[in-house]
């Protein structure tokens, strides 16, 4: 029999794949829910949640008070000790998620009956979390952690809607909205030579499960991505800009709920940057999960030596959760970086990055190019060097470089095999840190940093979006629900 519609809060499953990328927009969208009223139960795998409650101030079912609702964490065991031979490769780790990540969740929902679940929304990587929504009847939505832009881009490559670079035209160009990406603009996982096709292929099964949600949020706003929010609506499931998600003001008092899988000495790299002029430091970083070859560590390490800019350098010292990088080896640096660098460069094996590129002294970012990275710099007014290597990431680079004007291309991706040698990095670094390019670059960020601000103040484009899909799964919750 089904249950009773009440007017009880909202409760809300989110599941998130295991990675720093995509459990930051679904905590952020985690506390937004809650502010909002929502009961909000973030759920990802128990290895995962070992770091977060090392790391952070996280203790598992807790069920924390968030604005007028609340946030409770809690973790599955995928079964795997950490030397499992299935994870060292995502194309046997995925299959054996979804196989423990359904009977787990399944089971939640049973044992949740008495308080029924208003929604489930999950991130890329678990399509599967869809069909577990479906057979319970349970609405069910997708937090898209890439940009609008990729997404069209993945929607035309799975409904064959235009031509894409394949084995027999691998340089073909590909019409998209109003943009046109060159062969290595495109999120290269549907390219048959990416080393992570495996993720394409998982990609495409979530965009194969799209009937199943009833909206796809995605971290990105209404100002920025416009024509592409468009076009999806339009031509295949609703999109709701809901972003940037970690500059909602209603999640501020819920600041100290964070997602880091690594610990930063924060005030000591604030403190750092508090001692530096306005507007003289780099700060560099490659995301979570890329990691270069040392050779081009070496030449951003004389570039930077050479260059004589103040630095922030984020090095990881070990592999993400979700990656066993097989024959994982830390960077090292030129000899006598840091003799030569002394005074003006700091190396760190993590930061508090959405306060760095707020503090006044950071001049520009070189960036990997992740989605979240990129939101974050470009609304925080912080012109870009791209380095992207693979995925959304070459894409992204595109955009920030030529549709938003707040970037300057620098790397072009791992698929091309060039070495980016020092002096270009000199280069790049003194056009971006002065002159009429850098102003120009700044205009730009600081452009669209007002457009951010503007869209999730209360009653903003994101703001409205928000509201309107909490709406949205109160409707559908009482349509299910209803005894008939
Ligand atoms: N991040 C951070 N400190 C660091 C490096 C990264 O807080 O030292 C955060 C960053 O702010 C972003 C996330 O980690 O929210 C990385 O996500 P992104 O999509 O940029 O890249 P990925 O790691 O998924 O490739």
């Amino acid at each position: 029999m089904k249950m009773e519609y009440t007017k009880a809060p909202l409760k809300i499953l989110l599941v998130s794949y295991p990675a720093q990328g995509h459990i930051n927009p679904m905590l952020r969208l985690g506390k937004c829910l809650a502010s909002k009223g929502s009961s909000v139960i973030f759920i990802t795998t128990e290895k995962a949640g070992k770091e977060l409650r090392t790391v952070n101030n996280i203790t598992e079912k807790l069920v924390i008070p968030v604005g007028n609702g609340s946030l409770t964490f809690q973790f599955f065991d995928d079964g795997l000790s950490d030397d499992d031979p299935i994870r060292t490769s995502q194309t046997t780790y995925l299959p054996h998620l979804e196989l423990v990540g359904k009977q787990f969740l399944s089971q939640m929902i049973k044992n949740e009956s008495n308080t029924p679940i208003s929604c489930i929304i999950n991130n890329p990587f678990l399509p599967w979390v869809c069909d577990v929504a479906v057979e319970n009847e349970i609405p069910s939505a997708l937090l898209w952690v890439q940009s609008s832009a990729v997404f069209a881009a993945y929607y035309n490559y799975f409904h064959k809607l235009v031509r894409f670079p394949s084995v027999e035209e691998p340089y073909i160009d590909v019409q998209l909205s109003s943009v046109v990406l060159k062969y290595n603009e495109i999120p290269d996982f549907v390219q048959g030579f990416s080393t992570f096709s495996i993720l394409g292929t998982i990609i495409m099964e979530q965009i194969k499960n799209l009937s199943k949600v009833f909206c796809v949020l995605v971290d990105t706003y209404e100002e920025l991505e416009h024509d592409f929010i468009d076009y999806v609506s339009k031509n295949s499931v609703k999109i709701r800009p809901i972003g940037p998600l970690f500059k909602n003001p209603q999640i501020k008092n819920a600041s100290n709920i964070c997602g880091d899988f690594v610990k930063s000495d924060d005030e000591c790299i604030i403190e750092w940057l508090n001692s530096k002029p306005p507007s003289s430091v780099v700060y560099i970083s490659f995301g979570t999960v890329v990691h270069l070859p040392q050779e081009q560590i070496n030449e951003i390490g004389y570039g930077l030596m050479n260059s004589q800019v103040s630095f922030l350098w984020v090095l990881k010292a070990k592999p993400p959760p979700d990656f066993t990088h097989v024959g994982f080896k830390p960077h090292f640096l030129p000899d006598r970086f840091f003799e030569e660098t002394s005074g003006r460069g700091k190396v760190v094996k993590w930061c508090p990055q959405e306060q760095v590129l707020a503090h006044p002294s950071v001049a520009c970012f070189v960036t990997h190019c992740g989605w979240n990275s990129s939101m974050e710099a470009l609304t925080l007014g912080v012109p870009m060097l791209t380095f992207p290597a693979w995925g959304d990431q070459v894409t992204n680079a595109k955009f920030l470089v030529d549709v938003f004007g707040v970037g300057i291309r620098l790397g072009c991706g791992q698929a091309e095999n060039k070495l980016v040698c020092r002096d270009e990095v000199k280069k790049c670094l003194s056009e971006a840190m002065a002159g009429p390019k850098a102003e120009e670059l700044k205009q730009n960020a600081i452009k669209w940093k007002k457009a951010a601000e503007a869209a999730v103040a209360i009653g903003g484009s994101s703001d409205q979006h928000l509201d309107a899909f909490m709406e949205d799964i109160k409707a559908r919750f009482k349509r299910y629900n209803t005894l008939s």
